[in-house]
């Protein structure tokens, strides 16, 4: 679709119009079906069986559910959602966390200041899919999404939003419905809706607690609402309806806080950002003298300078990547004393942004339409490759710098019988591994960890691999071994096996 119109483009860019929004539009008969992207913030995996969701579970029926949704590091509502719409992990689009500093311009950005959030300086190393679709003759309308308030590379949706937490559910659904309603010409393909209520009862009171059930309820009901809405128009089996969230949530309590100042002073150093993870700048000391300071000071505590994160966090190396990543170990968060000191007891019961890897951390995946068979289940995938996937369904060329795959996706696409999940659990001299085999990738679950490889190779001899960076699963007959973070899983025994 893009080469048609390049030229468009390109004479956009000379004339310093902005970007190519004037592009040709796609005309009707030639467009694409509808995709709908929906994020509930702070969905987790296994909510699905916290209350009875109809509407929800409609497209789980008739549609895809994976295990699971690995998102990028750091598990935050801003770098996760924005990897969802670009393909970038979070150190390549640069939106490192909900809290950031950019050296360049010695500018903080954070979640409440709306002028930053509306601000496209934050967004530019990425494409997100609705400045892909805009320049390549689709319309995009965003009710809310990280990013969209922005021009980004000199692009916005055709319909956006300013973001308020308080604009009611029914608003927003009937605000979708009445731009499927539009005349053709500008009616939006690429649509995005989002909810924060869950993510904000699951801070308040943890994850699965009855607040966080009845928000569920309450956003089913207006989904229930929209598809309705989307049934009576014909179009809810004519586009596809992808739903998302950005993370998971896991318990917290006041026994479990690290103190940064009690290792480190914090005059010399700036950190951008607190929590599951810290992000520290070097203002007025050296790399290696916080990392010298923090190395084994707390038994919960991990510290890396920039070039030593662990490969598989693909934390990247955008300039807004901190000198220094102090991350804690699940349901533990780094703070200080003079902040702590001002906070009130169990005023925070749930929180995000650890491990990706870890299975609290993990958000929800659903897509329903045409392309896909009915009750197909796959093992937990990536953020980052649903990127790929939206482009695929829109048809659109993605953006180069992306860092995403379609494959996970390329076997659902256009099957009349549904995919299914093959599990098999295997003995590891006493250690427990979980293999969770899709057509064309798998679920590794080791302890609280759950990391998706993709399939290398089949063997005729029946063996299989799969791999992702410092991470490794191969199979044959009863017996396979694995690498995970470095620790070597030998002589694994097949102990169960569900096809
Ligand atoms: P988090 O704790 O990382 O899950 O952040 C969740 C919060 O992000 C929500 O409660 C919203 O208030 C806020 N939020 C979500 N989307 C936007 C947006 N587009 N602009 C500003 N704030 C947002
Ligand atoms: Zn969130
Ligand atoms: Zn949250």
């Amino acid at each position: 679709m893009r080469s048609a119109l390049l030229s468009t483009c390109f004479l956009a860019l000379v004339l310093s119009l902005s970007g190519c929004q004037d592009t040709r539009p796609v005309a009707e008969e030639e467009r694409p079906l509808p995709l709908l992207l929906i994020s509930i913030d702070g969905f987790r995996y296994d909510y699905f069986d916290l209350a009875e969701i109809p509407a929800i579970q409609r497209l789980v029926d008739g549609g895809v559910k994976a295990d699971g949704l690995h998102h990028v590091f750091p598990t935050k509502t801003f770098p996760t959602h924005y990897s969802i719409v670009t393909g970038c992990h979070a150190g390549t689009h640069g939106v490192v966390a909900n809290s950031m500093w950019d050296p360049d311009r010695d500018a903080r950005f954070s979640l409440g200041n709306r002028e930053a959030v509306g601000d496209g300086f934050w967004y530019q190393a990425c494409e997100p899919i609705w400045v892909t679709a805009q320049n390549q003759g689709l319309r995009a309308g965003t009710y809310f999404w990280p990013g969209s308030e922005a021009r980004i590379r000199g692009v916005r949706p055709s319909f956006w939003k300013l973001y308020s937490n308080d604009v009611p559910h029914l608003e927003r659904v009937e605000t979708l419905l009445e731009w499927m309603d539009l005349p053709a010409e500008e009616r939006p393909t690429f649509l995005t809706l989002y909810f924060s209520a869950v993510d904000s009862m699951g801070h308040r009171h943890g994850p699965r607690a009855d607040p966080v059930r009845d928000a569920l309820i309450d956003v089913d009901h207006h989904l229930g609402i929209l598809f309705e809405g989307l049934e009576e128009r014909g179009l809810l089996d004519q586009m596809h309806i992808l739903i998302t969230s950005d993370h998971g949530m896991s318990w917290v309590d006041f026994e479990r806080y690290i103190m940064l100042d009690d290792f480190l002073d914090l005059s010399r150093v700036l950190v951008s950002d607190w929590g599951p993870a810290a992000q520290i700048w070097a203002t007025d000391t050296e790399v290696d003298e916080i990392v010298a300071a923090l190395d084994g000071a707390h038994p919960h505590l991990r510290v890396w300078a920039r070039e030593d994160i662990p490969a598989r966090f693909r934390f990247g190396t955008h300039r807004r990547v901190p000198d220094v990543v102090a991350k804690a170990d699940p349901g533990w968060l780094i703070s200080n004393r003079p902040f702590m000191a001002g906070q009130r007891q169990f005023s925070l019961m749930g929180q995000h942004g650890w491990d990706p890897a870890l299975r609290e951390m993990h958000g929800a995946f659903v897509v329903h339409g045409p392309a896909f068979a009915a009750g197909s289940r796959i093992p937990t995938v990536r953020s980052v490759d649903l990127y790929a996937l939206m482009t695929h369904l829109l048809g659109l060329d993605p953006a180069a710098e992306q860092e995403g795959s379609l494959a996970p996706f390329l076997p659902l696409l256009n099957q009349t019988t549904p995919a299914d999940i093959e599990q098999r659990i295997y003995d590891c001299q006493g250690e427990r591994l979980e293999a969770r085999i899709g057509p064309a990738h798998m679920g590794l679950v080791f302890q609280e960890f759950v990391h998706v490889l993709d399939r290398i190779e089949e063997g005729t001899d029946g063996s299989e691999r799969f791999a992702e960076v410092d991470l490794r699963f191969e199979s044959q007959g009863g017996t396979a071994s694995a690498e995970i973070d470095g620790r070597q899983f030998s002589n694994c025994r097949l102990v169960i096996a569900d096809r």
